[in-house]
């Protein structure tokens, strides 16, 4: 299935079977369809099912189940998601809506996209949190909602998939791990250049209108933006545009301009796997009752609120300590633009992610599935539902703590590949060791995270 071509001097496998899905003019309106019908299912019991969250189809597929497993879906399929995303395709749909004048995205939205959408996803996760969203149904179909009211809003007022490109909060989340990914879309490039007979103009015009996310698919070389619609892959006679298996990390390596915007993101997303990671132990119930104790503050909202903050703060504070001890080391040598160096720390923060969805899984995935079939089968149940989790202990054994650590390993190797590769970039002899700031907070931050990873487990709270 996998024919081998070497591609800048590098073997890559073209995925036929997988490009005969996205040149089909089927693709990707049937997992749209699928998607829709389940979005609208869990609306519907969001509103009409149990209230309480874990027995409630809502809560469990969106957040017991789809959130968990989206971590695994950026790496293996890259932006996939965002494909067959429902409020994606109620977007599309929105575009064919009648409007009076729609525009282009200007230089706010451009320049701004990816703060904004940092912002918001921070911003998201921080009342997730303190409104416990994941526990109840109807505030889960609110956030739903309001996705698709700022989609279908965008796609009024402006052309293309302007809500996927530089607002949704989920839209850089998804893109810039999809950088980890090990598949992409990729041009052939020897194919444009030897066997279109199209003029180039013509090409660059058709490639403006074809992509929804303003990429121009022929000049492709990250999985960031693209969520794999298969638009230019239909629209090529010449079959150039191909699925290609990645060097996984090589593209974060690549980033020969990094943005601010993604730079803070990447290093929020370290800082809220830390969150998450601790959330799973006892040591996150203990802190927080010794806070409110010391009556240091009242509120346990803002407890954690401040905390997660400083977390943060913490993480951004090392990575800017090490960057400074770069720019140091490199006195007198070629220093690369050390925001480069970011993008190193995702595949660490991917992998811790991916270790504490793992563990929820492995605690809550089977009732959360139960529940789900439960009732979508209404009075067969053919499930005798265990109780309630929510309060309990999670239950770990040693095979899901050594699938933990395994892939906080294989995260804590591709960060520091990162790290070496980017370095190299810099040309010199001396360039592995001026990154060495940067790949010791690498192990700094595995080694915090397997400390959490081993801590006893936690008491599940949503
Ligand atoms: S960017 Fe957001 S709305 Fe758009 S497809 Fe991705 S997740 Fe869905
Ligand atoms: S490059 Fe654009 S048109 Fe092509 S698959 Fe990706 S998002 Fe779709």
């Amino acid at each position: 299935m996998c024919a081998i071509l070497v591609n800048k001097g590098v073997k890559l496998s073209r995925l036929s079977f997988f490009n005969s899905i996205l040149a089909s003019r089927l693709y990707p309106l049937v997992f749209q369809i699928l998607s829709g019908a389940m979005f609208a299912l869990v609306l519907l019991y969001a509103f009409l099912g149990p209230p309480l969250g874990e027995d409630n189809f809502a809560v469990v597929v969106t957040w017991r189940l789809w959130w968990l497993l989206l971590p695994l879906s950026f790496f293996l399929f890259g932006r996939l998601w965002c494909g067959v995303c429902p409020v994606g395709a109620v977007s599309d749909l929105a575009q064919k809506a009648p409007a009076p004048k729609r525009r282009i995205a200007g230089d706010f939205l451009k320049k701004g996209g990816p703060w904004i959408m940092g912002s918001l996803f921070l911003g998201l996760f921080w009342i997730g949190m303190v409104r416990h969203i994941c526990c109840w149904p109807r505030e889960t179909a609110v956030v739903l909602l309001l996705m698709v009211g700022g989609a279908v809003t965008m796609s009024l007022a402006y052309h293309g998939r302007v809500w996927c490109r530089y607002l949704c909060p989920l839209g850089m989340f998804s893109g810039i791990y999809s950088m980890t990914g090990i598949v992409g879309l990729r041009p052939a490039k020897e194919v444009c250049r030897n066997d279109c007979r199209i003029d180039k103009r013509q090409v660059l015009q058709a490639e403006m209108k074809v992509c929804p996310l303003f990429e121009l698919p022929t000049t492709l070389e990250t999985n960031r933006n693209c969520n794999l619609c298969g638009n230019c892959v239909k629209s090529c006679q010449y079959g150039a545009m191909r699925l290609t298996l990645l060097h996984p990390g090589r593209e974060l390596a690549q980033v020969k301009r990094p943005l601010t915007g993604e730079v803070f993101f990447a290093l929020t997303l370290v800082a809220i796997a830390f969150v998450e990671a601790i959330q799973t132990t006892r040591l996150f119930p203990s802190y927080m009752q010794w806070a409110l104790e010391k009556n240091i503050l009242t509120s346990y909202d803002l407890v954690f609120s401040l905390s997660l903050l400083a977390v943060v703060a913490l993480t951004m504070g090392s990575y800017l300590l090490a960057t400074h001890l770069y720019t140091r080391l490199s006195d007198g040598g070629k220093p690369l633009n050390p925001a480069s160096f970011a993008y190193s720390f995702l595949p660490l923060a991917l992998a811790a992610y991916a270790g504490v969805s793992a563990f929820r899984l492995a605690s809550h995935g089977a009732r959360a599935i139960q529940v789900a079939i439960n009732q979508l089968t209404f009075s067969l149940a053919p499930f005798d539902l265990p109780p309630p989790v929510r309060g309990s202990f999670y239950q770990v054994d040693l095979p899901v703590k050594a699938l933990q650590l395994a892939i906080l390993a294989l995260g804590t190797l591709g960060a520091l590949y990162v790290v070496a590769r980017v370095a190299k970039r810099g040309g010199d002899m001396g360039a592995l060791s001026r990154a060495l700031p940067h790949g010791a907070l690498v192990l700094l931050f595995s080694a915090t995270f397997l400390y959490l990873f081993l801590l006893p487990a936690g008491v599940i709270l949503h």
